[in-house]
């Protein structure tokens, strides 16, 4: 899931529509963040195990 970490108020904004046409604003201060470099979580491996 791709975020962005918004430069207003530094909360982690996540990606509610996955559209680049639409605006990206921050869900806490509500200041327009499309123009932030969105950061990609690390994809999560399915099957993963905890050995022990
Ligand atoms: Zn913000």
């Amino acid at each position: 899931m791709p975020y962005k970490v918004c430069p207003y108020c530094e909360n982690v904004s996540y990606s509610a529509a996955d559209s680049p046409t639409v605006k990206w604003l921050c869900p806490h201060c509500e200041k327009d963040v499309s123009h932030v470099e969105g950061q990609i979580t690390a994809p999560l491996k399915k099957g993963q195990h905890n050995s022990k």
